[in-house]
């Protein structure tokens, strides 16, 4: 067992104020509209109708989450986190504007390491003598936030005995960023446990009414740091997480909403007409969500898809090809993104893409530290993230909140991947 420093900046970065608080102002709206996707079948059903055909993961994830809506939901709290990615698009003007990344729905890590950042970037401010500067640093702690959530979603589904599952990998790699959620939970008197899909498969079952247990203990919350790529399933991990979606537990986030996340939602939501069709009577929402989208793209087989693949084979720098995948490192840009696509345009697996515009936020020199790297100074791009937390008790939504944010630095070589990846490392914002 080896314990490494998670990596991290040596510097705070500089943020434009103005967009650090728009990113607040819509976190609110975007949990609305993820909540509201999850609850809509036609949509997900539409929306995805294209991509099962060709992705064999979401094909999979959408079978169970028909399978459970068939059977009818026992479920009825509902806790979504998710995780609202941005980065900021330098203009040629050089003016810089918010866009979004993406919206992570599940296991949007982070937010439990982070809510030390500042302290760790105040100390290294007031080392330099920037003892002002050091006093600007605004107090972020999602950690806590997240907990709230959890602990009302723990409330509402009304059991005191009854605990709360971390399901976490196989191999736990960031075990300190959950620590930190787990113990603002034990400070509550929540219990919490924490179980890999393997030991859901041997010890978890449900009573008559959907009750989940595990070895004879009561699940209150399932809260998954885990399941969101291919590779965390073999057959027993499939059966275990149908087993947990039956159930009346509250999973954070339930199936619904883990489709609400994925790449091919996010292209089908910038298209008009689509924000008004799932939020109705919400025009002031819907302004400031579309406010922050970037061009996105589909890449169904088509016409259109069939101009868009051509655009983005002769300029491939102005795009970034997404597959149906999270966690980092699986996109594709420049030189690759026009191979592939070249490849596959006249393919169904064209399908299984999205393409979105490239982002060009304006560099600036950090220290990225990192155990076992060298220390060099390096030119770098930030991403901000807002978490938002939500809960909902049948139709009545009695929680919906930002619970902090999570800036994260990489060195402009890289054109992908976050922290977990080895890419990018943990940043305070400086607003200015
Ligand atoms: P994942 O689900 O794998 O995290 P993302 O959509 O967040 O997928 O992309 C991963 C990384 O790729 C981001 O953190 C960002 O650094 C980079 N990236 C994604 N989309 C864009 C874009 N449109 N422009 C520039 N960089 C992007
Ligand atoms: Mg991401």
């Amino acid at each position: 067992q080896v314990v490494n420093y998670a990596p991290f900046t040596l510097l705070p970065s500089a943020v434009p104020r103005a967009l650090f608080e728009q990113a607040y102002a819509v976190q609110q709206d975007f949990n609305l509209l993820v909540d509201a996707i999850s609850q809509n079948k036609e949509f997900l059903e539409q929306t995805l109708a294209s991509t099962i055909k060709v992705d064999d993961f979401t094909a999979r994830l959408f079978r169970i989450y028909k399978q459970v809506l068939e059977e009818g939901l026992a479920q009825t709290v509902f806790l979504g986190i998710n995780r609202s990615d941005y980065m900021f698009d330098c203009g040629l003007d050089g003016t810089a504007a918010l866009r979004q990344i993406e919206i992570n729905t599940i296991a949007a890590s982070f937010g439990g390491l982070t809510s030390r950042t500042a302290d760790v970037h105040g100390l290294v401010l007031k080392v330099l003598g920037r003892t002002e500067e050091a006093s600007h640093l605004l107090p972020n702690n999602p950690a806590k936030g997240l907990a709230l959530g959890i602990a009302k979603a723990w409330e509402l589904y009304g059991s005191q005995r009854a605990v709360v599952m971390f399901l976490v990998e196989e191999i736990q790699r960031n075990i300190f960023d959950q620590r930190c959620v787990e113990n603002e939970l034990w400070n509550r008197n929540i219990r919490v446990i924490r179980k890999r899909f393997r030991d859901v498969f041997e010890q978890g079952s449900l009573d008559a009414s959907r009750r989940l247990y595990m070895d004879g203990q009561e699940v209150a919350v399932v809260y998954y740091r885990e399941g969101y790529v291919p590779q965390n399933y073999d057959q027993q991990n499939w059966e275990a997480r149908l087993l947990l979606e039956r159930s009346r537990a509250v999973k954070c986030p339930d199936i619904a909403t883990q489709l609400a996340g994925t790449k091919k939602v996010q292209q089908e939501l910038s298209r008009p007409g689509t924000l008004e069709k799932l939020l109705p009577g919400r025009p002031e929402a819907i302004a400031r969500m579309r406010a922050t989208f970037a061009g996105l793209y589909s890449l169904d087989e088509g016409e259109e898809g069939d101009r868009i693949a051509a655009t983005a084979i002769a300029d491939p720098d102005r795009f970034v090809l997404k597959p149906q995948r999270e966690g980092g490192g699986n996109n594709l840009y420049g030189e690759e993104l026009r191979q592939v696509l070249e490849k596959i345009k006249d393919s169904p697996e064209r399908t299984s893409y999205i393409l979105m515009d490239k982002i060009k936020p304006q560099p600036a020199l950090n220290y990225l530290l990192r155990a076992h790297s060298p220390l060099q100074v390096s030119e770098c791009i930030s991403e901000l993230g807002i978490f938002g937390v939500y809960v909902r008790q049948g139709q009545e939504l009695v929680l919906n909140q930002a619970a902090g944010h999570l800036l994260r630095t990489k060195a402009i070589e890289h054109a992908d991947g976050g922290v977990a990846a080895g890419v990018a490392v943990l940043d305070t914002p400086y607003l200015v």
